[in-house]
């Protein structure tokens, strides 16, 4: 089969992934062979192409957002044919304390899709059974390939924050998860207002029907019941916080932020505000996220790209040239 395969991590403008012919995977007991149909492009393969995030295996081939047509190992549930979609998060342990207390995405010893695995910039992946999630009808393969990661984490943020239908909802920067979010919280009757960098994805929040739009720490000008951040900033973090009323939930998605700027706890945090941090998915999340979306309409915007332009579809996510999301077709 074709792959782009990364051997050593380099500049994405030095072209790091090569189109090679390599064996194709074999279905083994408890993984599913996948005949990929379509696989997006995330800023988290930019950061692994990159050698941002240290080398986990090597030859690897990345790509976590997987649409694949079931052709090997199938299972009761997930006969040959089906279309699934794998994310992420490859597979958990199941047996560390978190798994054990149902709390599978902080799982101690997770495994991840396209980083510890290889994933799906190939004509053909492995995908563990369990963690592979059958695809609604509504949903078509290359503008359901986004939804796999960014649409995910953008609906487990609005779980932890706390959203209720018909909510004051703050969104706190504007990218891939926030755009897909936007549309979900919009379909639940939410006030939506961003807060985010850059008058392009102002206007996008706008037409995806946002309250009020408004600069990178600009306050809406009423008190949110919830928040989520988006951005690797505690300035925001606490722009969020400032703007919550009494009760009211400050969720973090981000893996790292800069730090947190000191803050005056009356004002900001006593009233039993909180803040909250958003770590991974559990497979509850995708489910029901891709059930929602397929319910709702939910098409993000995409740019397609041929497997063998892996490195220019990574290099536009990395210039943000690209036109919503970039997914690869082999
Ligand atoms: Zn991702
Ligand atoms: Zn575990």
């Amino acid at each position: 089969m074709r792959a782009a395969v990364l051997a050593s991590p380099d500049s994405i403008f030095d072209r790091p992934l090569r189109l090679e012919e390599i064996p194709k995977p074999e279905a083994r007991a408890g993984y599913l062979l996948l005949r990929m149909r379509a696989c997006g492009v995330c800023r988290t393969d930019l950061h692994i192409v990159e050698g941002e995030l240290p080398q986990r295996l090597n030859p690897l081939i990345p790509g976590h957002q997987i649409v694949g047509e079931v052709v090997g190992g199938e299972t009761q549930e997930i006969p040959v044919g089906t279309r699934v979609g794998v994310s992420w998060i490859g597979g958990v342990d199941g047996t560390c304390a978190y798994c054990r207390r149902g709390l599978e995405n902080l799982c101690d010893a997770p495994t991840f899709t396209g980083y510890t695995t290889h994933g799906g910039y190939a004509e053909y992946a492995l995908a563990r059974a369990d963690f592979a999630f059958p695809l609604p009808e509504a949903l078509d393969d290359l503008h359901c390939a986004p939804l796999l990661c960014a649409g995910i984490i953008g609906f487990r943020s609005i779980r932890v924050a706390g959203v209720e239908k018909g909510d004051r909802v703050g969104l706190f920067g504007f990218g891939a998860s926030a755009h897909l979010a936007i549309s979900v919280l919009r379909a639940w009757g939410c006030d939506v207002y961003v807060s985010t960098r850059g008058t392009s994805h102002r206007e996008l929040a706008k037409s995806l029907g946002a309250t009020w739009v408004g600069s990178e720490t600009e306050k809406p000008p009423v008190e949110l019941d919830r928040a989520i951040t988006f951005a690797p900033s505690g300035d925001v973090a606490v722009a969020a916080l400032s703007s919550l009323r009494k009760g009211g939930v400050v969720a973090i998605n981000a893996i790292h932020l800069d730090r947190i700027p000191e803050f005056n706890y009356d004002r900001l945090l006593w009233g039993e505000r909180q803040i909250r941090s958003v770590a991974n998915m559990a497979r509850s999340d995708a489910r029901d996220f891709l059930q929602t979306a397929s319910e709702i309409g939910l098409k993000p915007q995409i740019t397609v790209f041929p497997l063998d332009r892996a490195n220019e579809a990574l290099a536009a996510v990395k210039n943000d040239s690209v036109n919503g999301a970039a997914v690869l077709v082999p």
